[in-house]
Formats: structure tokens, sequence, C-alpha cells
């Protein structure tokens, strides 16, 4: 077993940058995270790595460490579940296919919300890639900013509120593999699967004790219990979840930069937690100042 390093502060484990759906460069969030006062942040762009060279080439400048991670996108049935993924080989073959899948269904879903939205609205496909850089992993925020520039809506959370809520009729899944695949896939890459924002629904669709069960089985190293958007109602059941299960508490602000009104380091992860994810990494390494 790798010896984990010394872990002196608290660290936020779910930000985005500009490789997916955040609003600022992967160099400019460390230097956000240093102006925070962070120990660490987990960079987890939605099913990209891409972002990891930038921001480890600015951990020895900002003092920040970086944990490099992804925020796969996985879903059971109709319902989108997110599953961080810290400290993954970035080159596993199978976590790769699955996120080039993922990755491509994205563009054709967009695509058709894109042109589903054009029936009745001035949006088009290149107002979309206009919000994008190259590489991006597309996703509704961008619609939105187009929708915003447009200026059919003032902001991103209005464009979610609105056209782009699924009883407008605009919308459109795109392809996700199951939970249970993307823990075996993640840990299978050497990486640590934590379940993200899983009280964002209330206490009352907190995922069932059965299906946490075999995820747990599987390797679910944690809940992201602390996290804005969970609700106050869903956390004591998720603690007590986490208490049955041997699970992991972990705090995060999921960061977008401008792009949602979560702050940086709002909420964050002891360093203890942080010191017994790294531990369990097989696939990468912190990158340290
Ligand atoms: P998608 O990946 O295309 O399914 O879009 C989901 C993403 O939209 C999430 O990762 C969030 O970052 C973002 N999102 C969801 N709701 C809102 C909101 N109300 N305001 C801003 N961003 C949002
Ligand atoms: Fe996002
Ligand atoms: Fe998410
Ligand atoms: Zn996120």
């Amino acid at each position: 077993m790798s010896e984990a390093p010394a872990v002196i502060g608290d660290a936020d484990l779910h930000t985005h940058s500009t490789v997916s759906d955040g609003t600022e460069a992967p160099a400019v969030l460390m230097a956000q995270a240093a102006a925070a006062g962070l120990w660490g942040i987990a960079l987890t762009d939605h099913d990209s790595t891409a972002g990891w060279a930038e921001a480890a080439a600015a951990v020895p400048a900002t003092g920040v460490a970086l944990i490099p991670g992804m925020e796969l996108s996985t879903r059971e049935g109709f319902m989108s579940v997110h599953m961080l993924a810290y400290l993954i080989d970035p080159s596993d073959e199978r976590l790769l296919a699955e996120t080039t899948r993922i990755r491509e269904s994205r563009v054709t879903r967009a695509e058709e919300i894109v042109r589903r939205i054009g029936r009745d609205y001035d949006l088009s496909w290149d107002d979309v890639l206009a919000q994008t850089v190259e590489g991006t992993t597309i996703g509704r925020p961008h619609i939105a900013d187009a929708l915003v520039a447009r200026g059919h809506v003032s902001t991103r959370s209005a464009a979610f509120a609105g056209i782009l809520h699924p009883r407008a009729g605009y919308a459109e899944p795109h392809y996700a593999p199951d939970p249970l695949t993307g823990v075996r896939l993640i840990r299978a890459a050497g990486g640590v699967p934590v379940l993200a924002h899983p009280g964002t629904r209330g206490a009352e669709r907190v995922i069932p004790p059965d299906r946490l069960a075999r995820l747990a089985e599987a390797g679910l190293f944690g809940l992201e219990v602390d996290h804005p958007e969970n609700r106050a109602d869903a956390k004591p059941r998720l603690r007590a979840l986490a208490q049955q299960y041997g699970l992991e508490i972990t705090g995060s602000s999921d960061y977008h930069g401008a792009g949602k009104p979560n702050r940086l380091a709002e909420c964050t992860t002891p360093s203890a937690v942080v010191e017994r994810l790294i531990a369990e990494g097989r696939g990468s390494t912190p990158v340290l100042p």
C-alpha cells in the first residue's frame, strides 16, 4: 500500500472548470482555491480528465494540492446519478471507452434539444458551440448560456427553471451506464467512487438502502452529504445510511464559477477523510505543493 501524504487542511472535493460546465479555466480554479484558503481541491469535470494537466501545473505557484478527479455520469432509469471518481487512471481503457461514449451521446442529445428549442426560439447549434472551448464536455448549461446570450433568459438558473425544465417539453436524456457499473468501472481504474449530491431530491427520494448496499459492496467509498444542494431533510438519513454501510462522508461545493450560485469552499471535507480517500487511490496520485 502506498503511503498517504500528510493532509494538513480541508479540501473542496468537487469543482468544475471550462473543461465541462464551469466558467473558469483549471488554473484559475487553483488560484481561487488559494484565495479561499483551501489545502486542496479535486477537479471533477463531467466525464473528462482533460483539465488535470493545467490544474497540476498550477500547484507550485498556488500552493494548493490537486486531487485529480472526474464526475462520471450514470443513470438509474430516468434519474441521472452522478458518481465522483477520484484518483482514477486517466488512460484506463474501459473507463475511457465509457466516457467517450457518454460525451458523444451528450453532443447528439444536446443537438436534439437545441433542434426542439429552435422551433420556438431563435437558437442554433452554433450559438451553443460559441459557449464552449475545444474539447468541452457539452451539457445543458451550455444551452442555457446560449439562451442567455440570445436574450431569451437572464441566467443559467432561469434557463433551468424554464426552457430547460423537463415540463417545457424539450428534454432528452443522454447515454449513461447504471450506477453499479459506474462504481465497478471506477474501482477497476484504480479510482475511489463517491456518490455525488445524493440528497438533492429530499429525504423521501434518497437512494433506497438495498441499492446503496450493492454500491457499497462494489466499492463505493462515500456519500457527498455536505453539498449546497442536498436538502436539509435528506442529510440525517444520508448520515444514517453512511453509518450503516460503513461509508465515508464528504463535503464539497460543486463550484461551477459564475455558472451556479455555489461558492468555492462553502462545503469541505476534513483532512482525515481526505487522507483515507487518498490512501485508497491507485490509478493516479495527488499533486502536492
Ligand atoms: P447535463 O449534464 O446536461 O444533464 O446538465 C446538468 C448540469 O447542469 C449539472 O451538472 C449542473 O451543473 C447544471 N445545472 C443543473 N441545474 C442548474 C441550475 N439551476 N443552475 C445552473 N446550473 C445547473
Ligand atoms: Fe455541472
Ligand atoms: Fe453533479
Ligand atoms: Zn458537479
